[in-house]
């Protein structure tokens, strides 16, 4: 070929990696591998293949973990949870730094030991995968320094049981091992059955580093050794990324078991291009955000969303793109695509194509062939899709691209949060104000301007709704492995017995349901009985149904302007409502003494403080600016959840109402509340506080009646977005396996809080009531 030519056809030459230091390390190890317990190999038992998706050649037997084996690993992590937890942040400050560099100086032993595993381009493992796992060691030894200082109120959870998926085997045990530690958590890690190897490799590092033995454990093998480490009773917190059918058994199998839980589950992530966008960057942007890692990406854009006006032309320019796009051997530096990491994933992919084109739309793949041998898929786009289509709603994983096309912006949000999904999304605009509308508007845990897949150990990433829950990265990416160090309650003198004698009630007050801003009687017209301190009956109140909660969920919903009133606003209506209470302070001591028989003076004061507070942090609890490695800026904004339900307990009936609903509503969610079963009239009272208090219709709504049927019904509602649990542990655990089904956020307690003390408001409740957005806007040419 003529320089000439070359310069016509810009062909590459093949640049293969030198795989034979991998291989060599695979040779060293026997090309076989057992678990790595208590700071130790052992030999393992029944073997399986590892194989080299690309060839097909196997590279390693991997051990399968009995339970005995995964029971020694969670032993091992017990005994050394305590010591690592108790070293100054410092000292753990040095061993994930001699991690990070550990890593770094045999960064390109693992690039192409993780590519030989995965399938993934060496351009992808030596390029991305390493350089992240590195900052993310290099990060959290920064947290674990400033572990005291900036947490002090807080503790490690405790031995933490992590499983990872295969997409990116090293990046993910990085983003769940390093804050776990950091924080003084020890951990037992399963990787994914199809790429164990660099788990393993990292293991021998861990060892050689001198990391205490016990505090890393690696047990490898199938979903059932995931199972095991999820149902173990010595591990305190579940960390899991994967599927969402998997998350789903997950969350219900710990349901009621206290065990804390972060799931980061699938996507079927919007990029959304509107006409006024670079296409050429867009066009980049596209490639990266659903040919990386051959689609096999949590976050990935694979629903191309195109305002109409230039649908025809990026459509011509991304088909352009695809036919120079370069698959084959992922040891080859020159190539973008590498091989699916396995035939079952190739199956599925193959399968939901073909019924993409059964169900209409039209498949368009470059005209060259992929390599005969090994797992390939070409990248592939639909177009003519209809937004209810398969294709256009499920989690292909694989390098398929599903577009359609919109007209106003308005459209284009609804498309882009027509989905299940809420993890990331992609918008393209040279409108800072359209793209930064769309960026608050659109459901999702990250979401990118001008650019797509920017992740980094300083922000936080994760989903809502059906992607999961809690986040990784960032500070709060720690609080998934802290939990509040609870001190003594102070002691307060014991209340007294009331003083004065409940009066007679003049009139019959029937208190109702307060639902969507109007005071409704109970669906079924069933009452129950209020029993008062003496035991005699001193009221009823109507007995709430799940067509009551129904009612309730539709009128939180409706209340969503809520969300997008001006914190000041939302802080006005707290100070109001507190002013409201205050004025009938002594009617609602009275009627806490009637029930309970306990001065309730105290538990009114003490609501008015609560609500000052919450006041206070309307405006003060939010977000900040990350100080992640890109020309631009990552805004990590605080959002509220939606629609909580919050179930109450009985202690403190008044006090335990406010402090619940108050941090709920002054972050913007609106409120399914379920008052105390026992002492249910100070909620019922309250509402008529709230009728004069400038609270918006349908941000609190008050449904009475049993407490368990209610919790029942709202775990189970597709529309509540979060659901906070006061009860008992058997309720508990209903609520959790019922939250199973829209994989809602769950907040459960069953033991006594003293609800005056400090730690029964601030920012443990702040963090439950809302959740963390992204928002990437690289800036500058
Ligand atoms: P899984 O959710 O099955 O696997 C993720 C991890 O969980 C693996 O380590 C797996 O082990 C383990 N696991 C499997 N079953 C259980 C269980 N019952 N309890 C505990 N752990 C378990 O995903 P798949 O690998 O089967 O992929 C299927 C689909 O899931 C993909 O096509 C894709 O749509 C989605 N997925 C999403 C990911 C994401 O990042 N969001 C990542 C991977 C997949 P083992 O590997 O041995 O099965």
């Amino acid at each position: 070929m003529s320089i000439a030519e070359i310069f016509e056809t810009l062909e590459y030459g093949p640049a293969p990696e030198d795989a034979a230091p991998a291989h060599a390390w695979l040779e060293a190890h026997g090309r076989a591998f057992g678990h790595f317990i208590d700071g130790r190999f052992t030999p393992g038992r029944d073997h399986f293949d590892s194989v080299d998706p690309a060839t097909g050649r196997p590279l390693a037997r991997i051990a399968q973990a009995g339970a005995d084996e995964v029971d020694a690993a969670v032993e091992a992590a017990r005994r050394a949870q305590p010591g690592w937890g108790a070293l100054p942040g410092h000292a753990r400050a040095r061993h994930l730094y001699a991690l990070a560099r550990r890593l770094q100086k045999h960064s390109r032993l693992l690039a192409v030991l993780e590519t030989l595993d995965n399938g993934k381009a060496i351009r992808e493992t030596r390029d991305q995968d390493l350089p992240a796992v590195i900052r993310h060691f290099y990060h959290h030894a920064g947290w674990a320094q400033l572990a005291e200082r900036e947490f002090p109120e807080q503790q490690a959870v405790g031995v933490v049981g992590q499983i990872v998926p295969w997409n990116f085997p090293l990046l993910m045990l990085a983003w769940k091992i390093a804050p776990a530690l950091a924080m003084g958590n020890t951990v037992v890690l399963k990787p994914a059955e199809f790429t164990s190897i660099t788990a393993l490799a990292f293991a021998e590092l861990c060892a050689a580093v001198g990391l205490p033995a016990g505090v890393v454990n690696i047990v490898t093998g199938d979903g059932e050794v995931g199972a095991r480490i999820v149902a173990h009773p010595g591990v305190d917190k579940i960390a899991f990324t994967g599927s969402t059918e998997v998350g789903r058994q997950i969350r219900r199998v710990t349901a009621g078991s206290g065990k804390r839980l972060s799931l980061e589950l699938g996507g079927k992530s919007p990029f959304l291009v509107f006409e006024d966008a670079d296409l050429d960057s867009v066009v980049e942007g596209v490639v990266d955000g659903i040919w990386f890692n051959q689609g096999q990406v949590c976050c990935a854009g694979s629903r191309l969303l195109v305002q109409e006006a230039i649908a025809g032309r990026l459509t011509e320019k991304l088909r352009a793109r695809m036919e120079r796009l370069r698959m084959g051997d992922p040891l080859d530096k020159a190539v973008d695509l590498g091989a699916i990491v396995a035939p079952v994933q190739l199956e599925r992919i193959d399968r939901l194509v073909k019924q993409g084109v059964a169900e209409g739309a039209s498949l368009w793949q470059p005209s060259w062939a992929c390599p005969k041998e090994g797992l390939f898929y070409p990248p592939t786009l639909f177009t003519d899709v209809s937004p209810a289509a398969t294709i256009a709603q499920v989690e292909i994983f694989g390098p398929v691209l599903v577009a359609m096309s919109f007209r106003t912006p308005a459209e284009g949000i609804a498309l882009a949060n027509n989905t299940r999904y809420g993890l990331a999304a992609s918008v393209w605009t040279e409108s800072v104000n359209l793209g930064l509308d769309c960026a608050r508007k659109i459901k999702a845990g990250t979401v990118w301007i001008n650019c797509t897949n920017l992740f980094d150990a300083a922000s936080g990433f994760g989903g809502y709704r059906e992607s999961g829950f809690g986040r990784e990265g960032g500070r709060e990416g720690l609080y998934e492995y802290l939990r509040p160090i609870r001190r003594p309650a102070a002691r307060r003198p014991a209340p007294t017995a009331s003083a004065a004698a409940p009066p007679p009630p003049a009139i019959d007050r029937t208190p109702k349901l307060f639902i969507g801003g109007r005071q409704v009687r109970p669906d079924q017209a069933y009452s129950l009985a209020v029993a008062g301190a003496s035991g005699a009956t001193i009221g009823e109140v109507g007995e709430g149904n799940r067509k009551d909660v129904r009612n309730a969920v539709e009128a939180a919903h409706a209340a969503s302007s809520w969300a997008v009133a001006t914190a000041h606003a939302r802080a006005q209506v707290l100070y109001y409502l507190a002013e409201n209470l205050a004025a009938r302070a002594a009617e609602f001591a009275t009627r806490l003494a009637q029930q309970t028989g306990e001065d309730g003076t105290e538990q009114v004061e003490a609501c008015l403080r609560r609500l000052f507070s919450y006041a206070a942090w309307a405006d003060k609890y939010d977000g900040a600016v990350h100080g992640v490695p890109l020309r631009g800026t990552t805004l990590a904004v605080v959002e509220p959840i939606g629609v909580v339900g919050i179930v109450c307990p009985d202690a403190a009936p008044l006090l335990s109402f406010v402090s619940t609903v108050a941090p709920a509503i002054a972050m913007g969610n609106a409120v399914v509340v379920v008052p105390s079963q026992r002492h249910p009239l100070s909620a019922t009272d309250f509402y008529q506080v709230l009728e004069t208090s400038d609270v918006p219709a349908g941000v609190v709504n008050v449904v009475t009646g049993r407490r368990d049927v209610l919790a029942a019904v709202l775990a189970a509602h597709d529309d509540v977005d979060a659901l906070w649990y006061f009860g008992t542990a058997a309720g508990a655990r209903d609520v959790e396996e019922r939250s199973a089904g829209n994989l809602k956020r769950t907040w459960t307690h069953w033991d006594e809080r003293d609800w005056f003390d400090g730690d029964a408001e601030g920012p443990e409740f702040l963090r439950e009531a809302t959740q963390v957005k992204n928002i990437w806007i690289p800036s500058g040419e």
